[in-house]
């Protein structure tokens, strides 16, 4: 197996998959390590209905797989393995998989995604996909006329809360603090909603439903002598407090954001190393879908390929 590879990249989402198809055609020959998940989030998911060229729209299993196989037809090695650490001081830059071997590369894309936080509830894992989600626009359209919560008090949950506003028939907003943290104008839009309703001071006990989420348990005051259960009847249940980066080992190495995703130049894909770029939800803190990730991986495979022309690597 090839210690060296022209053009590394790290993760097998949409983003990973497209720079090595990409990547390929372009001769860069790729070597691509897929991670723990290889498909990446899209796998833990049933049916996508908003990626292109898919009008009755596709698994996420089977979407990934054949982005896979597009990848695999231009020749890609992917190959098992998860980057633990990079050492960007001397080139060809270094980057060890599983602790152990390395590998050596003259460019190399990073697209390792971002990971939604849950409460860590056992109800999240019981309900996933039937009913638990942590993406209003991926899911939203799900619930037309039907009733869902979103757990979380900042901007995003605020933004997801009045997103699901023009969907849903009502949306509870689960805010644990007794106030919100988003900004202003986000806070004055969802009190001002008639079809969200602020539920303050409460916490997720659970989910319950035969069928998928029917409702939610929540405690008010959690905690305080006015301490009260209360249940709340809901389809879907939303979590919008936040995503983590899949960026522990590139820390110190490359330029992140204070959330930890890696930050890139304008409308490139590339980061404050030369040589190393940066696409899909791993850059990205805002749009965080398949097809943006795509796109980035595109762009960092054009961007790899160009870095590599001009200093004839
Ligand atoms: C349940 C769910 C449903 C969704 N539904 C939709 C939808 O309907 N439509 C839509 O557009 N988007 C949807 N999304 C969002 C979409 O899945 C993401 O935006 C997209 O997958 C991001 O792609 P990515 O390639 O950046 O990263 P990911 O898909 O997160 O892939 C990251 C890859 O990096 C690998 N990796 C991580 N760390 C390392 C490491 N250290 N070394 C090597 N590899 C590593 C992982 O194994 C994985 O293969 C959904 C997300 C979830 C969770």
């Amino acid at each position: 197996m090839p210690k060296h590879a022209r053009c590394l990249i790290l993760g097998a989402g949409p983003a990973g998959y497209t720079a090595a198809i990409y990547a390929s055609r372009a001769n860069l020959a790729p070597v691509l390590y897929e991670g723990l998940q290889p498909g990446g989030q899209l796998t833990t998911t049933t049916e996508v209905e908003n990626f292109p060229g898919y009008p009755q729209g596709v698994t996420g299993p089977q979407l990934m797989q054949e982005i896979r196989a597009q990848a695999e037809r231009f020749g890609t090695d992917i190959r098992s393995g998860v980057a633990t650490s990079v050492d960007f001081s001397k080139k060809p830059y270094r980057v060890t998989i599983n602790g152990e071997q390395e590998i050596s590369c003259d460019s190399l894309i990073v697209a390792t995604g971002a990971s939604a936080k849950y409460l860590g509830l056992p109800d999240e894992e019981k309900y996933a996909g039937q009913g638990v989600s942590a993406c209003a626009t991926c899911d939203g359209f799900f619930y037309r006329n039907r009733r869902v919560a979103v757990v979380g008090g900042g901007d995003t949950a605020c933004e997801e809360a009045l997103y699901l506003s023009s969907i849903a028939e009502k949306v509870y907003l689960i805010v644990r603090k007794p106030f919100l943290r988003a900004s202003k104008v986000m806070q004055e839009r969802v009190l001002s909603s008639p079809k969200i309703e602020v539920l303050f001071e409460h916490n997720t006990l659970g989910l319950f439903g035969e069928n998928g989420v029917e409702g939610a348990h929540l405690v008010f005051r959690k905690g305080e002598s006015d301490e009260k259960k209360v249940d709340i009847a809901i389809d879907g249940f939303f979590l919008a407090i936040g995503h983590r980066p899949n960026t522990d080992f590139l820390k110190g190495k490359v330029d992140l954001n204070e959330a930890g995703y890696i930050v890139t130049s304008g409308t490139t894909s590339l980061t404050n190393v030369e040589g190393v770029f940066a696409a899909g939800d791993v850059a990205d803190p805002r749009y965080r879908q398949a097809i943006t990730s795509a796109g980035s991986g595109c762009k960092a495979a054009m961007d790899a390929e160009k870095y590599l022309m001009e200093h004839s690597l």
